[in-house]
């Protein structure tokens, strides 16, 4: 029986074990992808201590951190979470079940599709969810990026260092990402701007080879166009993953986040949650956010056992 189960093992999971592990409770971190989506991210410029660092460099520094504190990563995905005379049995694919005293949920969130024609059909033969994977295989190639936020501007950085030319194709007039990365991705000639079109359909013979664009209404007396590419990268945001939630009928806000309380209590007692499932942190999701959400839950989680024992 542990005291404390947290599913998730990105930043927000990694902080709260640290905050665990240094109040002497019996921890397990659980994660299906190690590292999160900080170890997916290209350049971190905004997390203190590091005015410049790779996101798996990162994410693998924090790996290391709660290591050695002796707390036990397994990569295992929970299928499901139940609560049963005030505990909770947590069933597992690779290591079965285990049991806990309290539970955080860092989960995380789930990219989303754009649901273009093709999209489906070439994912993985050129349809991408993620540049710091996949960047390399289109080393010298033409590539699109589709979404106007943080994660396609940071893509954009990423390929633009290795890629012949990159399109970023957004449907707004500006972008919204940080302007600190809009500076730098004018900067670069290989980047090429692409406002207020949106992707009709991803199209090829075997891979991709072209994608059809069809305007978001402004001007232009040609309100389509096609494109010649060898790579989509689709970083139009992602949803919280809720999925253990929904299995605990926890309660979750209007926009599908769950919801926490300034300690990240759920509406379960015993369940803590934290990182950019929530509806903490004003939704502003980032790094320093999930890893303070993260301390925050063990805190509560401690304090939690504290009375309960
Ligand atoms: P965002 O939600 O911030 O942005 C999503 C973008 O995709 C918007 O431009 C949106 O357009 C566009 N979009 C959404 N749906 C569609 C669609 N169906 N078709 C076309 N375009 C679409 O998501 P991000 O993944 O960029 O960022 C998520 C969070 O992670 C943010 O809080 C961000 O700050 C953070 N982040 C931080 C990074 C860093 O600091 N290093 C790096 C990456 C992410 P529209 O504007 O029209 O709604």
């Amino acid at each position: 029986m542990y005291d404390l189960v947290i599913v998730g093992a990105g930043a927000a999971g990694y902080s709260a074990a640290i905050y665990a592990a240094r109040s002497k409770m019996n921890v397990l971190v659980i994660g299906g992808e190690i590292g999160g989506t900080a170890a997916k991210a290209y350049e971190i410029e905004n997390y203190p201590g590091f005015k410049n660092i790779l996101g798996s460099e990162l994410a693998s520094k924090m790996k290391e951190h709660v290591e050695s504190l002796d707390v036990e990563i397994k990569q295992d995905i929970v299928k499901k979470i139940e609560k049963k005379d005030d505990n909770f049995k947590i069933d597992t694919t690779v290591s079965g079940k285990i049991e806990s005293k309290s539970v955080i949920l860092a989960t995380g969130t789930i990219h989303r599709h754009l649901n273009a024609d093709g999209e489906k059909e070439f994912e993985g033969k050129g349809v991408s969810y993620c540049a710091t994977c996949d960047g390399f295989f289109f080393k010298d190639k033409t590539v699109a990026i589709i979404g106007g936020g943080d994660s396609a501007a940071t893509a954009g950085l990423f390929l633009g260092e290795i890629c012949k030319k990159v399109y970023i194709i957004y449907r707004k007039e500006e972008m919204r990402a940080e302007p600190f990365w809009l500076d730098k991705l004018e900067e670069n000639p290989r980047v090429e701007f692409m406002p207020q079109w949106h992707v009709a359909k991803i199209g090829g013979e075997n891979k991709v080879e072209y994608i059809d664009l069809k305007c978001c209404g402004f001007k232009d007396e040609n309100p389509s166009k096609q494109l010649e590419v060898d790579g989509v990268f689709i970083q139009i945001g992602a949803d919280p993953d809720t999925r253990l939630a929904d299995g605990l009928n926890m309660e979750k806000d209007e926009r599908n986040f769950i919801k926490v309380d300034k300690t990240q209590a759920t509406s379960l007692e015993g369940v803590f949650a934290a990182g950019d499932a929530t509806n903490g942190s004003n939704h502003f999701e980032q790094i320093a956010t999930a890893v303070s959400e993260g301390a925050i839950a063990a805190n509560s989680a401690f304090l939690y056992l504290q009375k309960k024992n």
